[in-house]
């Protein structure tokens, strides 16, 4: 029997009422497990409107109040973490310890969600002119939306909705339509955690339901996690109907070896942070420059320790990489590689020739070396286990090399030179950066984002900045008459 996957409109669970769906896979053996529903024009409306219904008792609510569901969520999801985990796994095909690591950083960002009272707070100005006070308030928008990537389905609506809810919003998240089912685990415990009905929605869809979204007047902004074409698009379409929209789009991330680096260091972290979660991460290393000298050591050491990765189905404990999302980006990724040698890049290992299981949507880590920027292996971004080895001469080289990509959201530099990597991260052109750390995601009080083609808006993802995106301010001047000069009978002796 095959399994329909809903919706989750006002606190439960409802069917879709059109027959548009969309196959969902389990990328390690090929198998449909489900169809998920698209919503159409009205469900997208019936939903918002719900919310928005509900949306304003929530922003009125005591703040201790939306904190105490805040922790309770918070417990709920610790304890149902390996759960969670098994479904991003039977859906996105990554293996059960990333999975449960994607589940570990969305919960920092509940954690930071919780000191919402002290996060909201504002400034205030006693006396700025006689009896004149002047105070600054933050207040919710009202209904908010997400659409989000299929590579974190439980990670990053926890960075849009955990800091949405806290700040007094309704949140309707719309996801992947590739890996669907873990929004409506969270959507369950966000219930049992004692959300009223309404605050949070999924609605499940592709590009119907996310133009509804960006078109329904009573969505008053909308926050974006995706591929760049579909981030320009949300980010100029969601701004010219008057919406608040920040767009986080992709990635080619880099990561600078220099000449006096540690060699064992380097190549773990290129081989964790290239072929972890099958390079489907929007901070994966896809070009590894080697500075100097160092080059032709760091490939043999990245080379030779490729074959002891262990690929195969993500449930499995002795798994290192599983496969890709569908078999048409798994066909894709493999075009890369011929790409990259008839381009004239070297194939060190050439991941279409690994051992991997038949059944499903598999391709080996790929090595390719004497890439140049020409190239479209190194211009384009690939997400798949493919990691490119740029050589540079200088430093100032690997630097130019970096700030002249389009994509800017990570970077790294391995190196045992502190006055090189201060020098890098002043210089580099990239939204996050990383010193001896290869992908340098910041922790839920900070705040996530890339520079040019990887952000479209000026607002930073969660921590900080997601406060303020969720919240708009209001400054009140007050004044109050002194009660010694106040001819109002106040009902108390005027001893002043
Ligand atoms: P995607 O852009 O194809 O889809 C993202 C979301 O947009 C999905 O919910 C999808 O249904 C919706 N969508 C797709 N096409 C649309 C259209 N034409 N109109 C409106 N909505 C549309 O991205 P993906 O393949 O799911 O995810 C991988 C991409 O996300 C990569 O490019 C990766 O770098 C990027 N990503 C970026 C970050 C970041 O923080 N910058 C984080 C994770 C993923």
């Amino acid at each position: 029997m095959t399994i329909h996957i809903g919706h989750w409109i006002g606190g439960a669970s409802v069917p879709g009422s059109t027959d548009r769906t969309s196959p969902v896979h389990n990328p390690a053996t090929g198998e449909i497990t489900g169809l998920v529903n698209l919503a159409s024009v009205q469900e997208v409306d019936h939903a918002v409107r719900s919310a928005s219904k509900a949306a304003t008792q929530w922003s009125r609510a005591p703040q201790s109040r939306r904190a105490a569901v805040l922790f309770s969520f918070r417990e709920l999801l610790q304890g149902r973490s390996a759960d969670l985990a098994a479904i991003v796994t039977a859906e996105h095909g990554k293996v059960l310890s990333d999975a449960a690591g994607e589940v570990a950083r969305g919960l920092e960002n509940v954690e930071f969600a919780t000191s919402v009272p002290q996060l909201m707070k504002g400034g205030f100005s006693e006396q700025v002119s006689t009896g004149v006070d002047v105070f600054s308030i933050r207040q919710p928008l009202g209904v908010v939306a997400g659409v989000t990537p299929f590579n974190f389905p439980v990670m990053v609506p926890l960075w849009m909705c955990a800091n949405a809810i806290a700040c007094g919003n309704a949140f309707v998240l719309k996801p992947s339509e590739k890996d669907p089912s873990a929004a409506l685990f969270l959507a369950q415990l966000w219930k049992d955690a004692g959300l009223p009905d309404g605050i949070f929605t999924v609605l499940q869809g592709d590009k119907v339901a996310v133009d509804a979204l960006l078109a329904h007047p009573e969505i008053a902004a909308l926050s974006f996690v995706g591929s760049t074409p579909i981030a320009k698009y949300i980010y100029e379409t969601g701004t010219a109907a008057g919406k608040r929209i920040q767009a986080l789009g992709g990635a080619k991330n880099h990561m600078i070896v220099l000449p006096d680096a540690d060699v064992n260091m380097a190549a773990d972290a290129a081989i964790s942070a290239g072929y972890g979660a099958a390079g489907e991460r929007c901070m994966a290393i896809s070009v590894v420059v080697a500075v100097g000298d160092i080059a032709d050591r760091l490939v043999d050491a990245v080379a030779e320790r490729i074959p002891r990765l262990t690929i195969g189905n993500g449930a499995a404990a002795s798994t290192d990489m599983g496969p890709l999302i569908t078999g048409e980006h798994r066909d894709r990724v493999a075009s890369y590689i011929e790409a990259g040698a008839v381009a004239g890049a070297k194939v060190v290992v050439d991941g279409r020739q690994a051992d991997v299981p038949q059944e499903g949507f598999f391709l080996g880590a790929t090595l390719l070396d004497s890439v140049s920027p020409e190239m479209s292996v190194y211009r384009d971004e690939i997400f798949g286990p493919v990691l490119s080895v740029v050589r540079c001469e200088t430093f100032d080289e690997a630097i130019a090399l970096i700030n002249a990509n389009q994509f800017a959201n990570g970077a790294a530099i391995f190196t045992r030179d502190g006055g090189a990597a201060r020098r890098f991260q002043t210089e580099v052109e990239v939204g996050m950066v990383g010193i001896n750390v290869p992908i340098p995601v910041p922790v839920a009080y900070y705040s996530f984002g890339g520079w040019k083609a990887s952000l479209f808006g000026d607002s930073h993802m969660y921590g900080p900045e997601g406060i303020n995106f969720y919240t708009r301010g209001k400054v009140v001047t007050s004044r109050w008459p002194d009660p010694a000069t106040s001819k109002i009978d106040l009902g108390f002796p005027q001893t002043r």
